[in-house]
């Protein structure tokens, strides 16, 4: 069996065992969108997805990831969470808290901290088997809720997830017919995006990573700060958006009715700006 049709059976198997992800999935299908257009050339979605409070609002500080149990650890997931080995060293399972349909969180087996480096080809082989998703990844300062454990996300494709560089936000792109010149020219762009932020243990990115035809592809989107200014605003002018690499693809995700109705495109632009580095 592939791994695609092993993780719909999971899926299902675990709908019918699994409260929570059987309610996660199931707001999924009711979920308020609301569309923004440049000219009809790109696209953002602004969903409005409140069980996302988890991630959006987690606080991501030394001293509070300190002190909360890691919810990626084999002995803290819920009991009835189950999934499917990879690689023997990740283990897929699904998402309770979906953006996407099919939602995967995909952590290693190990607490190691988030830095995606040498992981790049863990990240192709997933795209390779999984052709029908998108694989992301979320630096531990761009959207990451656990950037002590290292993991990786996926959820099933559609163009507004592959949108390329516009002029919304920076979007490096790579493709290749070959996964090692793809991870080598990922390499490049690691060294030159660490270049321009020599003080952070890593770049900060947000990284998708997908197949189509025969090539594979890697978005990377280059960041310089991990919340845009609307997030620390009190009262009215608060937007509580936390952009991850859907964010930056073109899938907004807010949490507050309020913000979900009131935010603007010019908003959207302010908030990309804020959060997107520039490169040539
Ligand atoms: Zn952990």
């Amino acid at each position: 069996m592939d791994l695609q049709t092993e993780i719909s059976h999971l899926f299902s198997a675990q709908q019918k065992d699994w409260e929570q992800l059987r309610d996660g999935v199931r707001q999924l299908d009711n979920m308020r969108e609301r569309e923004f257009t440049w000219g009809g050339d790109y696209h953002v979605k602004l969903q409005f997805n409140p069980a996302r409070m988890v991630s959006t609002g987690a606080a991501t500080s030394k001293e509070a990831i300190e002190k909360r149990p890691c919810f990626l650890c084999e002995g803290n997931r819920p009991a009835r969470q189950k999934g499917i080995p990879f690689r023997e060293k990740y283990i897929i399972l699904c998402n309770p808290y979906p953006i996407l349909r099919n939602h995967l969180t995909i952590p290693l087996h190990s607490h190691v901290p988030q830095r995606i480096r040498k992981k790049t080809g863990d990240m192709l082989i997933l795209a390779e088997q999984l052709p029908d998703y998108v694989v992301f990844y979320n630096g531990p300062k761009c959207g990451a809720s656990a950037p002590d454990h290292f993991h990786l996300q996926a959820g099933l494709k559609c163009p507004l997830l592959t949108q390329a560089d516009n002029e919304l936000r920076s979007c490096l792109q790579i493709e290749s017919e070959s996964k090692d010149e793809a991870q080598e020219l990922f390499e490049d762009v690691y060294q030159y995006l660490h270049h321009l932020q020599p003080a952070e243990t890593e770049p900060m990115m947000n990284v998708i990573a997908f197949t189509e035809g025969n090539k594979y592809k890697l978005h990377i989107f280059p960041r310089k700060a991990h919340r845009p200014g609307h997030y620390y605003e009190k009262g009215e002018k608060q937007l509580l958006i936390s952009p991850g690499a859907l964010d930056m693809a073109g899938l907004m995700i807010s949490v507050r009715e309020e913000d979900f109705e009131k935010i603007s495109k010019q908003d959207i632009e302010d908030i990309y700006t804020q959060v997107s580095m520039a490169v040539i």
